[in-house]
């Protein structure tokens, strides 16, 4: 299972789909994408089996993207791997998609306010539940960092969790619990990845996210914190491959 997140003016599809291609050997049952597009919306397009399946519906069904993008190969832990269970899952009306590696333990309890909220949940996952809880306070109002942040420290388990909205292009967000995550820092772009495979053929220089860290990226920035707030200092590695 892997992730990989892109934002910048180059190929997102690309970026996204050869990252993935890089994270096949952890092993995995499904894959997906999520862009933003030239109308401000929000395009997934996933499907259950190997990376070959999802590169033959993308030809089938093109997509136009943008500058932000994510990618997930799933693992399935809750829910069988089947088309609408294969990562991203959306909120927010399909405004918000979101990946996730690992396991939410108290997912249950996290559905039932979901689901008293009125939030339809399409999945057998764990994790569209926190899509749709993410989703929910967006609709409220909040923008999509300061949701996150509330969001992210009541899950429970593991997780390495990356999201986007349509109504911010060139964002996207990302935590960590139990489970990895590292930057990948370009000129005028930069990666998220549950390792350097992800975006070793773009750039070789790497940030480790440490533990209960958030990481924020835009085309021009990284900005990383606790899941309290607090700013982190963090150093860049030299990636040590021939990609
Ligand atoms: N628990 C999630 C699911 O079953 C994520 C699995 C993974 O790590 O890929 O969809």
């Amino acid at each position: 299972c892997g992730i990989v997140g892109y934002v910048g003016p180059n190929d997102t599809v690309d970026a996204l789909i050869s990252g993935l291609r890089r994270l096949e050997y952890r092993g995995y049952d499904s894959a997906g994408i999520a862009v933003s597009t030239p109308e401000g919306s929000i395009t997934t397009r996933k499907k259950a089996g190997k990376l070959a399946r999802l590169e033959e519906l993308l030809e089938v069904q093109p997509v136009e993207a943008t500058n932000t993008g994510i990618g997930h190969t799933r693992w399935a832990t809750h829910g069988g791997p089947t088309d609408v269970n294969a990562h991203p899952h959306l909120g927010d009306d399909g405004k918000l998609a979101l990946i996730h590696n690992g396991i939410i333990e108290n997912f249950a309890a996290l559905r039932e306010e979901a689901e008293a909220a009125g939030i339809a949940l399409e999945s057998e996952t764990d994790t569209e539940v926190v899509a749709a809880l993410l989703g929910h306070r967006v609709a409220q109002g909040e923008d999509l960092e300061s949701a996150f942040r509330g969001l992210v420290p009541r899950l429970e388990g593991t997780f390495t969790l990356l999201a986007m909205h349509r109504d911010e292009p060139g964002k996207v967000v990302s935590a960590r619990h139990n489970s990895p995550l590292v930057v990948g820092i370009g000129e005028g772009e930069n990666f998220l990845g549950s390792d350097v495979a992800a975006f070793v053929s773009f750039t070789q220089r790497a940030v480790a996210v440490d533990e209960d860290n958030i990481a924020v990226i835009t085309p021009e920035e990284v900005r990383i914190s606790t899941f309290a707030g607090e700013p982190v200092e963090f150093e860049e590695f030299e990636v040590a491959w021939d990609a």
